[in-house]
Order: structure tokens, then C-alpha cells, then sequence
């Protein structure tokens, strides 16, 4: 696979260094250079999930990276259900968080991991990431026990929720956690200072487990499929997908371009809806980030959006007909948890606004498919207070509840988190 910097398209990588390096000149994104249409579409929609997705990281990758190997990888990154349910005769629901981080970030991370590990060259590696809650346990989960990797996970010490922190601070093994004396932002400048220190990069191996890494991006294409292989018609299938970062909606239009022949994706943000205003006037106007109940969506500079167009302008998707995107305040997306749940569907808030924006769509002769982007546990309080109602645990949260937090405390500073580290040095 040829990848090229959308800003610097001179810039030219193989998978492997888009990889490892995340980022090319300028902060400037990798996206492949061309893309092919996938041999026997309707034989590949009868596959099973993971023999599917070998074939179709094949066809993308190219041979940089073995058909055995990506089995041994996949198999092993997605070995977790993906289900798809039926709401009623003309929906479905494809539910993405049955990993062990409740939420789909897990497929990206951990196919993520994988290639890691796999273009790994024996010097140490140290992932070194931030969190305010989520991102932690995806990351976490997807390098426990990965052999030659390290992983230390930085967190604002009492700002997450001790459900989040039981999720990947009772881990141990190669996951250090380390609780910080101070805020989110405080953690993630450590990050970056940690990252400036050359010696200290070079003695830990350090890398980010950045999200907008392409590996990502690709193991997300995956599961599209499942959704047309669900339904009785694919041509008719609209896609409706929560949208903050626009990576999921990227690797939709990914699927589309290799042969998923959907009818058109849309794209559900919450009042943070710089995308739906720019669809509709052509004007990019970010407004200030607003917090909301689906908070994984706050975000108002959706750093994909670049490759978003990139499938219209140079891959030649028609996304004028293709793509849509469509904003949904609070007191909507509670609404769309209470009308799911009085149909007898507990949905997370980021599922049920994109319930809720297919739903006031979808036409009779279309067949709709939300993609369900986190457990509903994972968002407990919001539900409670607008259902009434008790969400009881599922077995992964179950199983952590009463064991120990092993993480450290250290304050906020930089020696701190120096002297935190020092065993890791090789
Ligand atoms: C990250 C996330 C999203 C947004 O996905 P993008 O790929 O950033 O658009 C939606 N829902 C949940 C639960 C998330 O964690």
C-alpha cells in the first residue's frame, strides 16, 4: 500500500511507516494514493467475519504485510461478537462495542497494537498516551500482553469515573497507570514533554497510539461489511454513524469505494456541528467545542475530515448524494433513548442520536443500520436520569468492579513522572 500526505502529496510511505510515524510533514495526514474495487463481493458478504476481514486488510495492505500473519492478527484483534441485531423490519443495528473496552475504538486499537508489535524492530516501545477516560481502556486492553510493548497511561487522579479506572488500571503486566495529581491537560502536556525529551524517547522507544493512525482507520472498513452482509438488499442500505473525528464516517466511504455498494451514509453530530453546517453553506466556521451528553462527539475541529474529502476529490465518491450529516441537540437524543428503550433497546446517547437521525430519513424503500458506539454501561448516569431506571453491569465491568486500582500517584510534574518511569529504561 502506497500512502501519501494529503498536504505534501511529494511525501510518499508504505504502511508500515504510516504506522509508526502516525503523522507526516507539516502535522499533515497519510491516506492511500489510489484505491481497487474488492474481486467477488457477493462470496465475500457470506464469509465469516474474520476470514472477511483478512481478505479485505489483504486487498487494502497489499503484501507488505502477510495473508498468515494478518490472519494470526486478526484473529486475535477481533476476537470479540459483533452483532447485529434487528430493531424492526426495516432497521438494524450493528453493535460495536462487545471488546473489552465496551466501545468500537477497541477494533482500531487493537488492530492497531498488532501492527505494531508486527513492525516492531526488537528496541523497546513504550506507548505513552493520556486519557480523560475512554481512550485509556481501548489502549490499555489492546496492549495487554503484547509482547515486547510497554504501555503507561496517564489520567487526571478522581476525574474519571471508578467504573472507567476499574477498566484498565486492574490490568498490570506490561499496562502502567499512573494517576496524576492534577487535570487532563496537565496530563497531556507531560505526554509532550515526555515526547521532547530525546533521551528518554529513545530509551523508552516512545510512540503515541495516535488516533488518527491509519491502521486505525483500516480495521474500522471491516465491520461496514457486516452491515451489508445483514441485509436482505445492500444496494438499499443507508448508514447512519455518531459521528466527533469523522474517522468511522472516513472508513465507510472507504468500504463504498472498494465495493460495498451502500446507498448513502450519514453522518449524526451532536450541537458541535461544524460539518453539517459546512455540507449545507460550503463554509468552514468552527464555533467553540460545547459539552454534551455524548461527549465522545464534543469536538469541533473533526481532525478527519481532510481524508473525508479526499474520497470526494481524489477517489472520485460522489459526496454530494453519498454523504449527509445532520446535527441533534441534548433534549432530541434523550428522547431517541426513550423512544428505543419503549421499543425495547437500551442504547448508549452516541447510538441513539444516530438512531434518531436515520430514523428521520430512512424512506420505505431504503433499509437503515446505526452503527452502536458504545456499551450502554459506559454511559450509566445519563441513562438512569432519563430512563428511571437501574442499568445493570455487564460481565466485563462485573469482573473488575472489586479489584484493586494498581496505579501510582505522582504530582504533576515532570521529574515525577521521570523518576515513575525509570524502571521501563532499558
Ligand atoms: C469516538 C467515538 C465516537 C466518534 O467517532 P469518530 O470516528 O471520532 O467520528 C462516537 N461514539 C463514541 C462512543 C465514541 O467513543
Amino acid at each position: 500500500m502506497q500512502l501519501i500526505n494529503i498536504k505534501h502529496n511529494s511525501e510518499q510511505v508504505s504502511f508500515r511507516q504510516a504506522v509508526l510515524q502516525g503523522l507526516g510533514r507539516d502535522q499533515g495526514l497519510f491516506f492511500p494514493r489510489e484505491f481497487n474495487e474488492l474481486p467477488d463481493l457477493p462470496d465475500l458478504l457470506q464469509d465469516s467475519f474474520v476470514s472477511r476481514s483478512v481478505a479485505i486488510l489483504h486487498h487494502l495492505i497489499g503484501d507488505e504485510v502477510s495473508e498468515t500473519a494478518l490472519h494470526r492478527m486478526i484473529s486475535s484483534a477481533f476476537d470479540f461478537p459483533l452483532k447485529v441485531p434487528e430493531l424492526d423490519e426495516r432497521v438494524h443495528a450493528l453493535e460495536l462495542f462487545h471488546g473489552p473496552s465496551l466501545a468500537f475504538k477497541d477494533f482500531g486499537a487493537r488492530f492497531m497494537a498488532r501492527c505494531l508489535a508486527e513492525f516492531h524492530d526488537g528496541g523497546p516501545m513504550t506507548i505513552l498516551t493520556a486519557t480523560s477516560g475512554d481512550t485509556g481502556a481501548a489502549v490499555a486492553h489492546a496492549y495487554f500482553n503484547q509482547p515486547g510493548i510497554n504501555v503507561v497511561i496517564l489520567y487526571p487522579r478522581g476525574k474519571i469515573s471508578l467504573l472507567q479506572e476499574k477498566l484498565f488500571c486492574t490490568l498490570g503486566g506490561n499496562v502502567t497507570t499512573i494517576a496524576v495529581e492534577s487535570d487532563f491537560d496537565t496530563c497531556q502536556q507531560l505526554v509532550k514533554q515526555s515526547f521532547e525529551d530525546e533521551q528518554l524517547r529513545l530509551d523508552l522507544g516512545l510512540n503515541s497510539a495516535n488516533s488518527i493512525n491509519m491502521a486505525r482507520l483500516l480495521a474500522q472498513v471491516c465491520y461496514y461489511f457486516e452491515a451489508g452482509s445483514a441485509v436482505p438488499d445492500p444496494e438499499k442500505l443507508v448508514l447512519s454513524v455518531p459521528s466527533g473525528n469523522f474517522g468511522n464516517v472516513t472508513a465507510g466511504l472507504i468500504a463504498r469505494r472498494i465495493g460495498l455498494p451502500f446507498k448513502r451514509i450519514i453522518a449524526a453530530t451532536n450541537i458541535n456541528d461544524t460539518v453539517p453546517r459546512f455540507l449545507a453553506s460550503g463554509h468552514w466556521d468552527p464555533n467553540p467545542t460545547v459539552a454534551t451528553i455524548t461527549n465522545a462527539m464534543d469536538i469541533s475541529l473533526p481532525n478527519n475530515f481532510p481524508r473525508v474529502l479526499e474520497m470526494g476529490e481524489r477517489h472520485g465518491l460522489p459526496l454530494d448524494s453519498l454523504l449527509s450529516s445532520t446535527s441533534l441537540d441534548d433534549d432530541l437524543t434523550r428522547e431517541a433513548i426513550r423512544q428505543l428503550y419503549s421499543r425495547g433497546y437500551l442504547a448508549d446517547p452516541h447510538t441513539a442520536l444516530a438512531w434518531a437521525a436515520l430514523e428521520k430519513s430512512l424512506r420505505d424503500d431504503e433499509h437503515g443500520v446505526f452503527l452502536c458506539t458504545a456499551h450502554p454501561a459506559k454511559f450509566l448516569e445519563t441513562l438512569e436520569e432519563t430512563l428511571g431506571i437501574e442499568v445493570p453491569l455487564p460481565p466485563e465491568l462485573e469482573a473488575v468492579k472489586n479489584d484493586r486500582i494498581l496505579s501510582s500517584v505522582i504530582p504533576g510534574d515532570f521529574e515525577s513522572l521521570k523518576k515513575e518511569l525509570e524502571p521501563l529504561r532499558s
